[in-house]
């Protein structure tokens, strides 16, 4: 059998029960890559996720609980998986959540929690990976921003925010470990059609008492001038570009994924 690119190297990615992490976990596993799953979800339906990953893809998929508000949870992720792989070759910061509101009427909590999930955790999951990595002198770091870490959109101060600081954070790692064979590197995406863009269409149908067909195109489309969701499987095609050995000197980058938006 033809050996794949990443085979022997484990990718760990964050909130990777569900739409892009869950994307980007198979395109890593079909690329033979041993995974760890993370995120939240019916922990029976989690298992047999894990189970058909691991069957059609070769690959070992464990699953960890930890949960991105809990930093003591994220280092003891990132243990567990050095024990049974010896090291996190590859980490995908992935896990998201989103709320909108106007700034005056943000919930202080939901403030906060966007912070810790999307940004917070991602220096906690980096501080914890990187020892092994710099020690091995290879390793990929992903961090998923988005359009919204570039440009902002009226009531979503706290997402914008956070992806804003991942950017910040994803060059600043880029400089600590130029000199090894470690690149850390953030995909900006546009709308991609995942649970948690659902969920905003929904949202978005009862505030405006609008079809579906006319939030999808007159609020979430109009800002993308392909005017067609990003794929996930796209996504996960970019992450196993970023792991290959032709993307070995970008870093520190922020790629837009997201039909031009921001070229505008
Ligand atoms: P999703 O809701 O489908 O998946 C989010 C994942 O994060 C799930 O696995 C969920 O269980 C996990 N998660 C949420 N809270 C968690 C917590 N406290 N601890 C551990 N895991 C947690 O969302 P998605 O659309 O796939 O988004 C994934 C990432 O991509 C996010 O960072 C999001 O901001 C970013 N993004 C999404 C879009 C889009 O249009 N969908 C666009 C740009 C960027």
């Amino acid at each position: 059998m033809e050996t794949r690119p990443l085979t022997g190297r484990t990718a760990l990615i964050t909130g990777s029960t569900s739409g892009i992490g869950l994307g980007m976990a198979q395109a890593l596993a079909s690329a033979g890559a041993n995974i760890v799953l993370n995120g939240l979800g019916d922990i029976q339906e989690i298992q047999t996720l894990a189970r058909k990953m691991s069957d059609e893809h070769d690959v070992e998929v464990l699953y960890d609980s930890a949960n991105m508000l809990n930093p003591e949870e994220i280092s003891t992720m990132v243990k567990t998986a050095e024990e049974k792989f010896g090291v996190v070759d590859i980490l995908v910061n992935n896990a998201g959540i989103q709320y909108v509101s106007p700034v005056e009427d943000f919930p202080g909590d939901r403030w906060q929690a966007i912070i810790n999930i999307n940004l917070v955790s991602n220096f906690h999951t980096i501080k914890a990976a990187l020892p092994a990595m710099k020690k091995q002198n290879w390793g990929r770091i992903i961090n998923l921003a988005s359009a919204h870490g570039l440009v902002a959109s009226p009531y979503k101060s706290a997402y914008v925010a956070a992806k804003h600081g991942v950017l910040g954070l994803t060059k600043t790692v880029a400089l600590e470990i130029a000199e090894q064979q470690i690149t850390c590197n953030a995909i900006c995406p546009g709308y991609v059609r995942t649970p948690l863009v659902e969920g905003q269409i929904e949202e978005q149908m009862k505030a405006h008492n609008m079809s579906r067909e006319q939030v999808i195109n007159d609020i979430f489309l109009v800002a993308q001038p392909t005017k067609r969701f990003v794929e996930v499987e796209e996504l996960g095609q970019v992450a196993l570009f970023l792991c290959s050995p032709a993307a070995c000197s970008i870093n520190g980058i922020s790629l837009p994924v997201e039909g031009g938006w921001t070229a505008k």
